[in-house]
């Protein structure tokens, strides 16, 4: 997924900070959360291109691996339903959910190590062919492309509604 990760956390953040608002975390806070998240996985871009050189594929870092995304995720659920104060916990939800999240959206045209540490083989749902020298044009020009501009509109929808409508993240 090329430009669609960002409008996925937003949708997401969006949805879901109704059943979280009781709980006393600002909306914005809740979407500032929910953003990084949806993205927070494709930071291991600044090792790829600074440190590794592009001598590995960046979706083969452990910041790929879904396992990590779920130990994660697992413990966010742990400490939100332990924890006597929820605010922290309810931002390490949405954060580590979007992440999660990503790793889904990222299976569909990409290669993800679902397996890993484990088993070192990349699963895609859909294999993208290179036709293109530009790796970016063969995600761009490919079917699969529609469910990110379907994505971005959605986003883009909910966003204007709400600005309409002057309404904070809880309608
Ligand atoms: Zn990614």
């Amino acid at each position: 997924m090329i430009v669609a990760h960002l409008p996925a956390g937003y949708i997401v953040s969006t949805l879901l900070f109704r059943r979280f608002a009781k709980y006393g975390v600002s909306g914005i806070n809740f979407l500032r959360a929910g953003l990084l998240g949806s993205i927070a996985p494709d930071l291991d871009m600044v090792y790829f291109y600074g440190f590794d050189h592009r001598a590995h594929p960046h979706h083969s870092y452990f910041s790929h691996f879904p396992s990590v995304w779920l130990l994660l995720l697992t413990l966010a659920i742990l400490c939100f339903q332990h924890c006597r104060h929820k605010k922290l916990p309810v931002l390490a939800l949405i954060f580590t959910g979007n992440g999660m999240l990503h790793m889904v959206l990222d299976y569909i045209s990409t290669n993800i190590y679902w397996l890993a540490p484990f088993v070192n083989k990349p699963f895609a749902l859909i294999k993208v062919p290179s036709v293109y020298q530009d790796w970016w044009l063969n995600f761009l020009l490919h079917r699969s492309f529609v469910l990110e501009i379907l994505l971005v509109i959605w986003a883009t929808g909910l966003w204007f509604r709400r600005r309409l409508n002057r309404l904070e993240l809880v309608e």
